[in-house]
């Protein structure tokens, strides 16, 4: 059989850890057998970081910008003990904070679904999307102490340096306390919008905004104005064409009507709202490697990963010379989602659907009953007994189904 061709290189990001060995064989095993594949290779394991002082990050995020679409294996974030681990000249900084200040993007995270995985939410059977807006709010804000008989302002000055206005955030006369100071720029709000709307449309899926508008009336309020202009504008005629909905309300009536729903919808959160409901929807799914991650930016870049981390237990497993059975289904989605988007902007029909042939013989393998440690107490399938594979087996078994 005759390989598959690519005409553009997908932007290959490797990474550290039990996730780089997955990395290797995916494309050992599941990949490279089909597709002449064609890539611009950066190495983001940590040692190569250390070597050329982080600017392979930088590199790769630019590559993205100019090729379109990347895939990212899952990498290290140095802390205290990493810096001796690996003997590093300085704590660097998350590759995904780089890569995204880079493109500017928002992420979008959604599990992956086989029948006999359930969900701790047993209505949930489509996949509920997260985006979140990963700019500004309590994540970049000024905080301090009030003493007691302190007043704090709320300043704002002129280009000149002039005070055009002041109001009176607390008078601290009766006893001491804290204070903080959030902003957001409408820009970053407005790209926020244009990502969720163009993710919606091309999912063919609603989708939910919310925020606490009736209590924070100008902050969120311009989080909801500037939405509602991005729809009217540029995507409500699309929506209605597909009769998708567009709906905007109040975080705690979004909270219920997640917890009510079926799934099947994309759900846009302030930068909070997200960190906290990312982790609820993707612990609820299941597992930690059943959630797939793209960053989308507001000019259509988009760079595909596993949501979760490099797996360091098993990967000390691994160099022990022990068995590891570590899921890699969430880092194959990155593959297919990235090779699927390739495809699609390259006219290439045969990289689409390979793409999406490997995605069906991953998910057929688990609901077959052959799957990873972490899946075998989530699944339930009449007549089936599930059977724990090791990292090799199961991307062997999934490539038989292939
Ligand atoms: P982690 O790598 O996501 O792993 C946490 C635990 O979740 C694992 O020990 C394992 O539980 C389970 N798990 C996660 N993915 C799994 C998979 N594919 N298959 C089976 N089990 C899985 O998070 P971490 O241990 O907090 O972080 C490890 C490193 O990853 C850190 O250096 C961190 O900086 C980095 N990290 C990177 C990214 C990224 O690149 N996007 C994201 C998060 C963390 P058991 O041990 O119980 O089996
Ligand atoms: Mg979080």
């Amino acid at each position: 059989m005759p390989k598959i061709k690519m005409t553009t290189p997908l932007v290959e990001m490797d990474g550290d850890e039990m996730t780089r060995i997955l990395w290797k064989r995916i494309k050992e095993i599941l990949i490279e057998p089909y597709v002449a594949l064609k890539t611009e290779y950066y190495d983001l394991g940590l040692p190569e970081r250390d070597r050329t002082q982080d600017c392979v990050t930088e590199e790769s995020a630019l590559a993205t910008k100019k090729y379109g679409v990347a895939v990212k294996c899952a990498t290290i974030t140095p802390n205290a003990q990493r810096m001796t681990e690996y003997n590093l000249h300085q704590m660097w900084k998350s590759p995904n904070g780089t890569i995204r200040r880079i493109l500017d993007g928002t992420v979008f995270r959604a599990p992956i679904l086989c029948k006999g995985i359930k969900s701790y939410i047993p209505g949930w059977e489509q996949p509920i999307v997260l985006a979140r807006h990963a700019y500004g709010d309590v994540y970049n804000n000024v905080e301090e102490q009030a003493n007691k008989g302190e007043k704090v302002y709320l300043v704002i000055e002129n280009e000149k340096g002039e005070q055009v206005r002041r109001s009176l955030v607390h008078d601290f006369s009766a006893g001491a306390g804290v204070v903080q100071g959030v902003h957001n720029c409408d820009d970053s709000i407005r790209s926020f919008a244009h990502s969720c709307f163009r993710y919606a449309l091309e999912q063919n899926i609603p989708l939910y905004f919310a925020t606490k508008d009736t209590i924070s009336k100008t902050y969120d309020r311009r989080f909801k104005d500037i939405f509602a202009e991005v729809y009217e504008s540029d995507y409500q005629k699309a929506f209605e064409e597909k009769g998708l909905e567009y709906l905007y309300t109040l975080i705690d009536d979004a909270v219920a009507r997640i917890v009510r729903s079926k799934g099947g919808v994309l759900w846009a959160c302030k930068n909070y709202d997200g960190d906290v409901m990312s982790d609820m929807v993707a612990t609820a799914y299941g597992s930690l490697g059943m959630m797939s991650s793209v960053l989308v930016s507001p000019d259509g870049k988009y760079e595909y990963e596993a949501a979760h981390g490099t797996v360091t237990r098993h990967y000390y497993k691994y160099r022990a010379g022990e068995q590891t059975s570590t899921n890699s289904v969430a880092t194959i989605f990155a593959w297919t989602g990235a090779l699927k988007k390739r495809g699609e902007l390259d006219g290439n029909e045969e990289l689409v659907s390979f793409a999406e042939r490997l995605e069906r013989a991953t998910v057929t393998t688990i609901e077959e009953g052959e799957m990873t440690g972490d899946l075998i107490s989530l699944y339930f399938r009449e007549g089936i007994s599930p059977k724990k594979l090791n990292s090799e087996e199961f991307l062997y078994a999934i490539a038989k189904r292939l």
